[in-house]
């Protein structure tokens, strides 16, 4: 018989409740309602939050629309632990607590520090943050510690070896990603499972832009299953993996939740087929023309008008790829916050005498200025 693992009992779609529908401001708790009660009576157990999500109304709205409502052992659910650098030992108590006490819960089953990278895993073990987990966890406040990770996977093997204590971790895998040279999808992976650690995926559909793409990505997914919607190819991608606790969705609307759970409900890995489908898509991606910028920010210093070139550059890449207006607003938004806008050059040229890559960032940034100021 195979060896259990930790979640294998666990249906492969958990709740992301990072991104939950807002009304006024506000968590709307009647919408929430309404899709964890679809989303359980499928059978799906899982729900993710973190101190940090919605300024901790993501925390409540598990209380809410989930603790309060179901029987304790119907469900499973975890939330993460932030490494700021306000964050002392004290605080780490406090903090804990406020997430059990906004959730009405006496313990969470999955319990994470939140986002290791290289710097706060360092943060970390300064602060005793492993061994603080580890007190919880016999105390019983929280029954599985892990992390959430955002780097090499050198980085994250380093971790694993200096902490067989960690039960599980949470990496982001999706399918443009899984050879990319940033996310490092794959061998992020590898490691984990090296390690012998369950993984729970997040991201798998990379913040939302694997549901838009463009239109011959569309059609080549269409024209595969016409039953099957853009998205779904990219969660049954990460959940075909094998060891995983569980895989992340950050479900905004019922009409995405509704669309999960009817192809996660029974779900069959992806054939070999469909594989070559992901594979043809991952090429076309490839193939789609983009600024060769590789952000080594020679350009930048010089600028009078203090323009991010290569944030403004990186965002017009991913809208290229992606097609996803709402996340290409959000990052030209976050990207020209300190500075000029790509509309605010004033042509002096100072930049493209510095870029390695003679990239015509004047006329560049002018496209950039039609497309993403439009
Ligand atoms: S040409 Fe535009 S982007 Fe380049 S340094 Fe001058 S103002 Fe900045
Ligand atoms: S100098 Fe060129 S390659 Fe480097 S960040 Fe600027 S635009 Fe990109």
């Amino acid at each position: 018989m195979a060896e259990t693992y930790l979640g294998e009992n666990i249906k492969k779609l958990g709740f992301g409740l990072m991104r939950l529908p807002m009304k006024d401001g506000e968590v709307d708790i009647e919408q929430v309602k309404r899709m964890v009660d679809t989303f359980m009576s499928k059978g799906f157990t899982y729900f993710d939050t973190a101190y940090v999500y919605i300024g901790g109304k993501s925390e409540v709205a598990l209380g809410e629309a989930v603790v309060k409502r179901y029987p304790r052992d119907s469900f499973v659910c975890a939330s993460k632990l932030p490494l700021w650098d306000s964050v002392d030992k004290a605080k780490m108590e406090e903090i804990l607590q406020e997430s059990l006490d906004r959730a009405s819960l006496d313990y969470y089953d999955f319990y994470l520090l939140h986002g290791l990278n290289k710097d706060s895993a360092q943060r970390a073990e300064e602060l005793g943050a492993w061994a603080f987990v580890q007190e919880k966890k016999a105390q019983g406040k929280v029954k599985h510690i892990g992390f959430s990770f955002h780097d090499t996977p050198e980085v994250l093997d380093d971790i694993l070896t200096r902490h067989p204590e960690a039960e599980f971790v949470q990496l982001q895998i999706n399918y443009a990603d899984w050879d990319s040279e940033n996310v490092q999808s794959r061998a992020c992976y590898e490691v984990a499972r090296k390690h012998n650690k369950p993984v729970v995926i997040m991201e798998p559909v990379k913040g939302g832009s694997l549901a838009t793409m463009t239109p011959e990505v569309q059609e080549l997914f269409k024209s595969a299953n016409p039953a099957m919607s853009v998205p779904s190819w990219a969660v049954r991608f990460a959940a075909s993996l094998d060891g995983l606790v569980t895989v992340l969705s950050g479900m905004s609307t019922e009409e995405q939740l509704n669309d999960n759970v009817s192809y996660m409900e029974n779900f069959q890995p992806l054939n070999d087929e469909e594989r070559k489908v992901i594979d043809r898509a991952v090429e076309i991606l490839k193939n789609i023309p983009t600024i060769p910028c590789t952000g080594c920010k020679y350009c930048v210093d010089g600028c009078p008008q203090k323009i991010n070139i290569p944030g403004i550059f990186s965002t017009m890449n991913h809208f290229s790829m992606y097609n996803n207006r709402a996340g290409a607003n959000g990052s030209y938004q976050r990207v020209t916050r300190d500075g000029g806008k790509a509309s605010d050059c004033i042509q002096c040229g100072q930049c493209e005498a510095h870029c390695p890559q003679h990239i015509q960032i004047i006329e560049t940034l002018k496209k950039a200025a039609e497309t993403l100021e439009a």
